[in-house]
């Protein structure tokens, strides 16, 4: 290998200048056949150099955020939804993370809750915003880690800091003991006019307490936290894995699913 390249190849990789890495010798070539001046050059270099950084953080904050399935907003189909579609738009808009407003996601099984809380992690994460996904199980088993390492603090901070949107899928599912609810509360009370959180849910607000180790004034507090600047969208209706089947004929249309805390309409 010519040494200048095997030079400016090393430079690079010590530089962490990928982009470069990666593109200057194609650039040069074709600055060279289109007669453009060195700082013509050097500027598309940069440009190069600044595109394979964006990428690069984009793809780290998308993997950092672990959503279960990547979920794009376009491939939800509001025509089987009884959300409303406008507050959805709105919400892509992604204003409610700007002013640091939480996000409820309420309704039975399999009508896209978790769906819609991906879609719109997914669009933070494409602006570059740091997302977190979790289920509320294991983001409880997360907190009593913590707390038995004497991590809590550090825990609460890194969570609430640097995280623009907290996902919590699948409240209701785990009962919560006095310890877990209390975590619950600290963790939501950090975050309170701090920074969103989406949380998705199959259990109405009547019920909340039940899961919060039936703890009445905990419960009040944790819900006025969420509540006071949040966007609730109710959505009711049947599952849309159920109503698949049914259209594919596996199922008969009056089939129901089986009783289950649903959210009275
Ligand atoms: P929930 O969280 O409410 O239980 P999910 O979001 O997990 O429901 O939805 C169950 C499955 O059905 C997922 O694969 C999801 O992508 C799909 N789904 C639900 N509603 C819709 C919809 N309106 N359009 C497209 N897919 C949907
Ligand atoms: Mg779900």
């Amino acid at each position: 290998m010519n040494p200048t390249i095997a030079r400016i190849n090393e430079l690079c990789a010590e530089l962490r200048l990928n982009g470069v890495l990666e593109g200057y010798q194609a650039l040069a070539d074709e600055c060279a056949k289109e007669q453009l001046s060195y700082c013509d050059y050097l500027s598309k270099l940069l440009h190069t150099e600044r595109k394979t950084r964006t990428e690069r953080s984009s793809a780290a904050i998308l993997k950092a955020a672990r959503f279960p399935k990547l979920k794009p907003l376009e491939s939800f189909d509001f025509a089987s939804s009884k959300v409303n579609k406008i507050q959805v738009q709105e919400l892509a808009t992604l204003r409610f993370i700007e002013n640091q407003e939480n996000v409820l996601l309420l309704g039975p099984s399999g009508v896209g809750k978790t769906h819609l809380a991906c879609s719109l992690g997914y669009i933070a994460a494409q602006q570059r915003l740091k997302v977190k996904f979790i289920t509320a199980a294991d983001l409880i088993l997360q907190l009593e880690y913590a707390k038995s390492q004497g991590k809590l603090a550090h825990y609460l901070n890194k969570i609430s800091g640097r995280i623009k949107l907290l996902i919590i899928d699948e409240l209701g599912y785990v009962k919560f003991n006095a310890q877990q609810a209390n975590l619950l509360f600290q963790l939501i009370n950090k975050r309170y006019e701090t920074g969103s959180i989406i949380i998705t849910t199959n259990l109405s607000f009547l019920k909340w307490q039940e899961v919060l180790n039936n703890d009445e004034a905990l419960t009040t507090a944790i819900l006025d936290r969420l509540i006071h600047h949040s966007h609730i969208l109710n959505i009711n209706g049947d599952s849309y894995r159920l109503k698949q089947k049914k259209e594919a004929g596996v199922l008969p249309f009056n089939s129901k699913p089986k009783p289950r805390e649903l959210i009275p309409s």
